[in-house]
């Protein structure tokens, strides 16, 4: 079979798979259904990184949003910063999601208004059915959107910020933390980060998300010293890295570990992203062996790095969400490099890492599988792997890896 050829049949293969999308950002379906919605809905998430590179103001950027004027003006102008941002991989999400769902070829000045009333007139109760499960053959989507409250669909799984703020003594006194007893203490605080583990545990929270930035060997003594020193007023605030920092996180993953709740770790590109080297973890990697860190976004650019982390830990695993939209060639590049490294119990596929435009996820998950098919293929026509073993694979990702990772009931 010629490359093209067996990728489709690779992509037909995944398409009967069921999906465990590992990380969104959808609130309950009634955010969505009662938002107001246009063509700009579809760049209501990254594209807005990409917009401001080329140009586009934060004020120009708002306006987008606002209603209140013509949709016609919106267009106008977002046209020219559109043609410079419709190639990149952020964008073809949109293009894939408005094809599906709203059978629009293109997004241009002959299809923005018919797109736009399609997108009102599907915004109702079901989207998220019709979407994530039918269009997608997605089973459950663990979703970070600040609440547990997710309107009681299975289709929706919950996973919570680990919270440690230790800038301010406001900021480390206010809900959740100083709500249900005071905090006067280090171990006062340590308590009510435990009662908030608890809390969104019981909950049904699965996980808890940090960042991968760069944390220094924790410590009791500078830490007491660092929590009295805000207490009593000596200091009005600690800069972001600081020992109380360092030791309140590593007792929370340590909480986080004996609840037995996956750690998630964003790593790489956002930002500052020097702060978020995928390497910063190792430190964590190695004072809790036995917890299970979900490594996000392979670290991009540092991919290699990224991937060390899954070859040399037993407890990390490397998650693709939000990655098949940074780059599908860098995809293709990491994955195969994977390959060769990792044991295939330790990767997850997919996470569309979307928040209002839900469309958008199934824009991504096609993105996904051809990445997905595009390694597996070369592989396939190298002689090294059947297509049976290949679809194999991509079944471990996209459902059995996550499935057993986060212990889900799906
Ligand atoms: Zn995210």
């Amino acid at each position: 079979m010629e490359s093209n050829a067996l990728e489709k049949s690779l992509i037909e293969g995944m398409e009967q798979l069921e999906v465990i999308d590992c990380h969104e950002h959808l609130g309950p379906e009634k955010n969505r259904t009662g938002a107001e919605v246009d063509v700009f809905t579809l760049f209501a998430h990254y594209t807005r990184g990409d917009l401001a590179v080329a140009g586009m103001t934060d004020a120009q950027y708002a306006s987008l949003f606002n209603r209140d004027i013509p949709l016609e003006h919106r267009w106008a102008l977002f046209a020219p910063y559109w043609e410079h941002i419709r190639w990149g991989s952020y964008a073809r999400a949109a293009l894939l999601a408005a094809a599906k769902f709203y059978s629009v070829d293109d997004i241009n000045e002959k299809t923005y208004q018919p797109l736009s009333e399609a997108i009102q007139k599907a915004n109702t109760p079901g989207i998220y059915e019709r979407v994530l499960k039918k269009a997608c053959n997605i089973r459950t989507a663990l979703t970070q959107c600040g609440s547990t409250d997710l309107g009681g669909t299975p289709l929706l799984t919950p996973v919570m910020p680990m919270i440690y703020p230790t800038e301010t003594w406001e900021a480390l006194t206010r809900p959740p933390f100083g709500s249900e007893a005071p905090v006067r203490t280090l171990d006062d605080y340590v308590d009510a980060m435990r009662r908030y583990v608890l809390k969104v545990k019981g909950e049904g929270a699965v996980g808890l998300k940090m960042m991968a930035n760069p944390f220094e060997t924790p410590d009791r003594e500078p830490a007491l010293s660092a929590f009295a020193r805000l207490r009593d007023g000596n200091e009005t605030a600690l800069p972001p890295q600081n020992p109380l920092r360092d030791y309140v996180i590593d007792q929370i993953i340590a909480y986080a570990t004996e609840q037995d709740l996956v750690v998630c770790v964003h790593t790489g590109y956002w930002g500052d992203f020097r702060q978020l080297d995928p390497v910063h973890m190792i430190p964590l990697l190695m004072r809790h062996p036995k917890t299970r860190f979900d490594i996000y976004h392979l670290g991009f650019p540092w991919m290699r790095q990224a991937l060390m982390l899954g070859k040399g830990f037993p407890n990390v695993w490397l998650n693709l969400c939000w990655t098949h939209v940074i780059s599908q060639r860098f995809v293709v590049t990491a994955l195969d490099e994977a390959i060769d490294l990792i044991p295939m119990n330790k990767l997850l596929a997919f996470g569309g890492d979307y928040g209002i435009p839900v469309e958008k996820v199934y824009g991504h998950l096609v993105m996904a599988r051809e990445d997905i098919a595009c390694v597996l293929a070369r592989r396939i026509q190298a002689g090294q792997m059947t297509e049976a073993q290949a679809i194999e694979l991509a079944k471990k990702w996209f459902w059995d890896n996550p499935k057993e990772l986060y212990r889900l009931n799906v």
